[in-house]
């Protein structure tokens, strides 16, 4: 899933950032900048911004912990915003790790990410499946 992020038009001033489906017609699409951790719409939706290298570093760190805590961890963030309430944590997680396709990884920081990628998409059938979606 892709939500890029959009900010007001440019005689405006720019306070927030909105996920296309929050976002007025008028807003215009934007990178979201650099950041060191993943960056959010107030509805929860994450923004697709270019995430610094520390940030890619934070996003893995976090989606391995996550992983630790398996498949009914529900602690950290993910149980404020709409978007994610009822969700469990490594959906929100599994989210920020799609959005590293973005990019190029190699060596150990790809190998992790693929390793997560295929961990999330297996719980994802099992949360399918449990719905009965
Ligand atoms: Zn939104």
């Amino acid at each position: 899933m892709k939500f890029t992020p959009h900010a007001p038009p440019p005689d405006e001033e720019l306070t927030e950032l909105l996920c296309e489906f929050c976002a007025p017609d008028s807003w215009e699409e934007c990178d979201g900048g650099e950041s060191d951790s993943p960056q959010h719409c107030s509805c929860g939706r994450p923004l697709e911004g270019s995430l610094t290298s520390d940030g890619i570093t934070y996003v893995l760190d976090q989606a391995e912990e996550t992983a630790r805590d398996g498949y009914t961890g529900t602690t950290g963030i993910g149980n404020g915003p709409p978007y994610y309430v009822g969700s469990p944590m490594w959906a929100v997680v599994s989210e920020w790790i799609d959005s590293l396709s973005w990019y190029h990884l190699d060596g150990d920081e790809g190998a992790r990410c693929e390793a997560l990628g295929r961990l999330f998409s297996k719980w994802d059938s099992r949360l399918k499946r449990e719905v009965g979606s």
